[in-house]
């Protein structure tokens, strides 16, 4: 007779495939007609934090202790963790060896820091699509605006024909990495490439990128990069610029303080170089911590993270493309790669009322306006007759949306257009 073999399957799933948990995934809102589950589809604002920023919070929490400044154990830990956050945000950025990784506040910090530091007599090259924090802190340089483009052809010829243009020895273009209005993503490497071409920079604005794409400077050979932990899955105040390290070791540090110097003597103050020359002051090593628990986690869950926002997404653009007088906001045409940021009007609604009605009445969060983003929501929604709304209703997914919240917009969308016709 054979011999009995015993088998067990083993169900491993490998954490690439499973979805990273969020805390207060479970919240319940109240509304008019009781209280629902909270449809969160509002990440383009701000992510909901991980599990695993929470843990890392309360971990930290629990040792740390001065920075770079005690002999101490416990300081010496938390100074250890907060290089070791600085070595993981770098991978994270794909930075190379020699890129200087700064711990800052936010993105629109991290640009106020590049534009200090930035060599005086750079020229600014900026299109009008970007978001206001990226828009704005060149006011010190000359500035060239560039128009909202029509499609990446478009903006490619605008970018090479100002830069011809505009010859200077220091260049900067600042660019985003995914438009926080339309979610729509630019091919940075290609951009960079043609940046280097005529011997410019490359910043790239990666805020509405770093939850739902890999940012790569290595890659994008790209020259900044900046980011905020509010938009990462880790709380507010910790954010970070990572880039060449030549003009930032030479530009004028951004906090003055401790820790930012080599020495201070009568005749004198000599500033450090590397990321301590802007990081003045005692640093926000929590948030650090939790930064870097965040992008770790995002790294190990890739896969399934973007497989579920690419469903959601799916879900969100077909369910209002079949509601009448819905229209969808986009730069480059509806086929372009996007991450999940919706923005829709509804015709004959004003968009306020909308996601007022959206609230109270059925329990999800979105946002409406102009997304700080004015110059490029008006080209949008630019028309001629005056009857189209000047603001818009944005609906964005990430690991706190569900199908179901997604099919609830839709259908409380479907019905507000039903009953107001
Ligand atoms: N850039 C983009 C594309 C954004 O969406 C935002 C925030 O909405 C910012 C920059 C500014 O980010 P923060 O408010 O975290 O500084």
């Amino acid at each position: 007779t054979a011999p009995v073999v015993r088998t067990r399957t083993l169900h491993v799933v490998p954490e690439a495939h499973s979805l990273p948990a969020v805390v207060g995934s479970d919240l319940r809102v109240p509304t008019l007609h009781g209280e629902v589950a909270y449809a969160n589809l509002d990440h383009a604002a701000s992510t909901p934090a991980l599990e695993t920023v929470r843990e890392a919070v309360d971990r930290a929490l629990r040792t740390y202790s001065s920075v770079h400044r005690g002999a101490g154990f416990a300081s010496r830990v938390t100074s250890a963790w907060f290089e070791q956050a600085r070595a993981e945000v770098a991978a994270f950025v794909g930075a190379r060896a020699d890129d200087t990784v700064i711990f800052t506040r936010s993105t629109t910090d991290s640009w106020a820091l590049l534009s200090k530091a930035l060599p005086s007599r750079t020229t600014v090259f900026v299109f009008g699509t970007e978001h206001h924090s990226t828009l704005l802190p060149w006011g010190r340089f000359r500035t060239v605006r560039l128009p909202v483009p029509q499609t990446v052809e478009d903006a490619r010829q605008l970018l090479e024909e100002a830069l011809v243009d505009h010859p200077s020895r220091h260049r900067l273009v600042v660019l985003t990495a995914a438009s926080n209005v339309t979610g729509e993503v630019w091919p940075i490497e290609r951009f960079s490439a043609l940046a280097h071409e005529h011997g410019a920079r490359v910043a790239v604005d990666a805020a509405q990128l770093s939850a739902h794409r890999t940012i790569d400077l290595d890659a994008w050979d790209a020259d900044y990069v900046a980011f905020s932990g509010h938009k990462t899955y880790a709380p507010y105040g910790a954010g970070v610029l990572a880039g060449r390290s030549d003009w930032l070791d030479a530009g004028n540090p951004y906090l003055l303080g401790g820790g930012a110097t080599r020495s201070v003597t009568e005749d004198g103050t000599t500033w450090a170089t590397g990321p301590a020359r802007h990081e003045g002051g005692s640093p926000n090593v929590i948030g650090a911590v939790a930064l870097a628990a965040a992008c770790a986690t995002i790294t190990r869950h890739r896969e399934a993270i973007e497989a579920h926002e690419e469903q959601l997404l799916g879900s969100l653009r077909a369910g209002l493309e079949e509601v009448p007088g819905v229209e969808l906001l986009s730069i480059f045409g509806d086929e372009h790669d996007r991450v999940g940021v919706v923005a829709f009007t509804v015709d004959g609604w004003d968009s306020s009322l909308v996601s007022q009605v959206l609230s109270v009445e059925h329990g999800i969060g979105v946002r409406d306006g102009k997304f700080c983003a004015h110059l490029l929501v008006d080209e949008l929604l630019d028309d001629p007759w005056g009857e189209r709304s000047t603001t818009a209703v944005r609906a964005s997914i990430g690991l706190g949306s569900t199908l179901e919240g997604v099919e609830r917009l839709v259908a409380a969308v479907s019905r507000l257009v039903e009953e107001g016709t």
